[in-house]
This record gives structure tokens, C-alpha cells and sequence, in this order.
């Protein structure tokens, strides 16, 4: 058993040299990587961390919300975690993306990497590169021909503007120019569409079937999320329809059971839930074993920051889908690079021509560079034993919170795994 005795919470921003302007948020540039990072530090001085993608404050309750259930629990009991991360959402905010921290822990005092706990072995990791905002196409043509001299064998495009005509010359300008070099995967990000500045364009069947003719026509090797992430019965008809793979599930927050629902209803023919949004490492192995129960694929997801990618990374290992489909790199130079990507991890990971060495450091595979963390980011959360102590007090005054405590001691805050 290893308690956790401590949780602390950072806000980390690492700015970028130059705006970026994802895709799937028209009109609204990111000038920095942006996430929230939370450190679980344990009574055998193992510690695990975890990200989550931030738009503003929106954690800063969570930890008091979090730290009553978590302190003093066996952080190794990954049903009692989960169950855990369960309660919490039922009222606050969701916390599942902290369940990778866990592992992180457990793998580190197992001395292996989450992968190996899961079944999977150390091997090179094929990698799409994985653009972020759009283009015309002749920057587009340039952009993926830039990759291929990088050593990338697999690029994803993506497309977002109003007229499908647009949509499809982008596509036809990189199949014609690269198309005999590399697969080349195209995200419609119709999936959560998002409209906070500028208006975006929203897709039908109709539309998305056109357009999947189109990228069968241009050899287009998959065609990521082009109808809303809960358009099912219209995505099992595209699937059924299409020529080309379709492929989805990035952000699918309610977890494995509703992708169970989407696999055995084969909303998509490529699954590629991200273990950081969709329940976790212990959910999205369950969605992969499904996957292949019903003989579809399954690849994660990535674009989050450094901290994402290693946990995704993780599962592509253990997932037993490793070179089926590359794992997604996200790479958008001059502004979504690399350093940035993985602003707080000790060592970056780098792409070897498009392959990736499987990370072979215990638990996540990373280590945080703690200089960049207290350049970059700023704590808004600690509790530990005695922190939780003199909030329970303020919260509930002594009365009631020495009332709570007995129960707890009573009860015991390793039970209930039910
Ligand atoms: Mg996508």
C-alpha cells in the first residue's frame, strides 16, 4: 500500500513564439500551451502526474472537492481511485483526466513502464504528424511536403471551411502532390464543434458523405470526426457508407460506456478515444479490447500537451494496436513545436524520421523538469493531512468535521470497492 498524502494542482503556461490558430476553434488563437497538471505525492515518496488541457481557471475548486476523497487512500488501488474519480463527478467538475497519475504511481513502484503493467512491450512507435490549423492549399502542399523531409510517412489534414468545394481542392492539392509518398488522413473536427468567437461550419450526412466520395476518389487513408459526437445513428450510416475509414470518439467525457455503445453500434471504423478525456487508462484499454473484440481499430488520440501524448503513447504500447495505424504526433511549426509541446518534461520527445522509441523510464515515461514548472506554472492548490484537517473544520466546523472524521476512521478510506 502506498497513501497519498499530498495533492497539489499547478496552472501551467508555456507561451509559444507565435500565435496558433487551431482548426477547431475558428477565430481564436492560442498564444501558449495551456493545461492544468496535478502532482499526487504519496506516503512512500513516489510521486505521479497527470494534465489536463485548460481554457481559463476553470479547476480552481477542484481540489478542494478532490483532496477529502483522495488523501489517505492506497494509491495503487486503481478500483478504489476509480471509483473515487466516479463520486466526484457526479456534483464537480470531471477528474477522470488525473487517473493517469496513478498508474504513473504504481508503475513507478513496480519499476516498469504503464505499458509493460498492461500487457505491452517496448517497440518503435510509427507516428502520423498531425497538423493543427488550416491552410490554403498551396501552404498546406508545402507544409506536408516539409514533413516528408522530416522522415514522415503519414500526415493529417485538416479541413474547416464553410464550402465543401474548399474542403475538397485542399485535399485534392496534397493527394495530387504527396499522395504517392504518404497516407494522408483528413479531421473535419465536426465532432465538438466549437463557435466562442467566429462561426464554424456544421456538417449533415449528406455533406459528410460527399465528402468521404471525394477522399475515396483522392485515396484519402482515413476521415476523421465528420459528423457531431453524438449524430449516431447518422455516423453509423456514414461508416456503413463510406469507402474510406472513418474514424472518432477523441473527447467522448462519459467514457466506456458510451463508447461501448458507439462500438457495438460501429459508429466509427477507427476508434481513437484519448485516455487524458475519455474515463482514463484503465477505460480506454477496455474500449481497445473491445475494439478488437469487434474487429475495429483503435488508436489514440494526443493533441493535449506533452504530458497527453506520453499517457496516449502509453496506450498505444499496451493497447496491442502498435503499428496498425501510426500514433498521432501533433507538430503545427512555427507556433505548436516540439519544445513547446513538451515544455515541462525533463526530455522531449523528439521524432526519429517519423518513429518514435518507446519510452523506457517506470510509470509515464517522463520526468518534469521542475525549473520549467516553477517558470511556467503556478500552483492553486496543496492539501495534505493536516491541510485537510484545518479545511474540514473551516468547512464544516469542529463539530460536524470531528463527526466526519470518526466515520471515516470508522469506516475506513481503503473500503468500498464495490
Ligand atoms: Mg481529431
Amino acid at each position: 500500500m502506498s497513501k497519498i498524502k499530498c495533492i497539489e494542482m499547478y496552472h501551467v503556461r508555456i507561451p509559444l513564439d507565435t500565435p496558433f490558430y487551431p482548426s477547431w476553434i475558428p477565430g481564436y488563437p492560442s498564444i501558449d500551451n495551456r493545461f492544468d497538471l496535478v502532482r499526487i505525492i504519496t506516503d512512500s515518496g513516489v510521486e505521479g502526474f497527470s494534465a489536463g488541457p485548460a481554457i481559463a481557471s476553470e479547476r480552481k475548486g477542484l481540489g478542494y472537492l478532490i483532496a477529502p476523497y483522495l488523501i489517505d487512500v492506497d494509491a495503487t488501488d486503481m478500483k478504489l481511485i476509480q471509483q473515487r474519480l466516479r463520486e466526484v463527478s457526479y456534483l464537480g467538475v470531471r477528474a477522470n483526466w488525473m487517473e493517469p497519475a496513478f498508474w504513473d504511481i504504481k508503475g513507478k513502484l513496480e519499476n516498469k513502464p504503464v505499458y509493460e503493467l498492461l500487457g505491452g512491450k517496448a517497440e518503435p512507435v510509427e507516428l502520423y504528424a498531425s497538423t493543427g490549423e488550416v491552410k490554403s492549399p498551396e501552404a498546406r502542399v508545402e507544409e506536408v511536403r516539409q514533413r516528408y523531409e522530416e522522415g514522415f510517412k503519414s500526415v493529417k489534414i485538416r479541413v474547416h471551411d464553410f464550402e465543401i468545394e474548399n474542403d475538397i481542392r485542399q485535399v485534392e492539392a496534397v493527394a495530387k502532390a504527396m499522395g504517392d509518398k504518404m497516407k494522408i488522413g483528413v479531421d473535419a473536427n465536426q465532432a465538438w464543434r466549437v463557435t466562442i468567437v467566429s462561426d464554424a461550419p456544421l456538417w449533415d450526412l449528406d455533406r459528410a458523405k460527399k465528402f468521404a466520395d471525394a477522399c475515396a476518389d483522392l485515396g484519402v487513408a482515413w476521415l476523421e470526426e465528420p459528423l457531431p459526437m453524438d449524430a449516431y445513428e447518422d455516423q453509423i450510416a456514414l461508416s456503413a457508407y463510406s469507402r474510406v475509414p472513418i474514424s472518432g470518439g477523441e473527447i467522448h467525457t462519459n467514457g466506456l460506456p458510451e463508447l461501448k455503445m458507439m462500438i457495438e453500434r460501429k459508429c466509427y471504423n477507427i476508434f481513437q478515444p484519448d485516455a487524458i478525456m475519455t474515463g482514463g487508462i484503465a477505460q480506454t484499454m477496455e474500449v481497445a479490447r473491445l475494439c478488437r473484440e469487434h474487429h475495429l481499430i483503435y488508436t489514440p488520440h494526443t493533441w493535449t500537451n506533452g504530458i497527453g501524448f506520453a499517457v496516449n503513447l502509453q496506450m498505444m504500447l499496451a493497447g496491442g494496436f502498435n503499428g496498425v495505424k501510426p500514433l498521432e504526433y501533433p507538430l503545427n511549426p512555427p507556433s505548436w513545436i516540439v519544445e513547446k509541446r513538451d515544455g515541462l518534461l525533463q526530455e522531449k520527445f523528439h521524432h526519429d524520421h517519423g518513429m518514435l522509441h518507446p519510452p523506457k523510464k517506470p510509470g509515464l515515461g517522463f520526468e518534469i523538469d521542475f525549473k520549467e514548472l516553477k517558470k511556467y506554472g503556478k500552483r492553486f492548490f496543496r492539501m495534505g493531512r493536516i491541510g485537510l484537517k484545518i479545511y474540514a473544520v473551516r468547512d464544516k466546523g469542529l463539530k460536524t468535521a470531528l463527526e466526519i472524521d470518526r466515520n471515516r476512521k470508522k469506516y475506513g478510506v481503503n473500503a468500498n470497492k464495490k
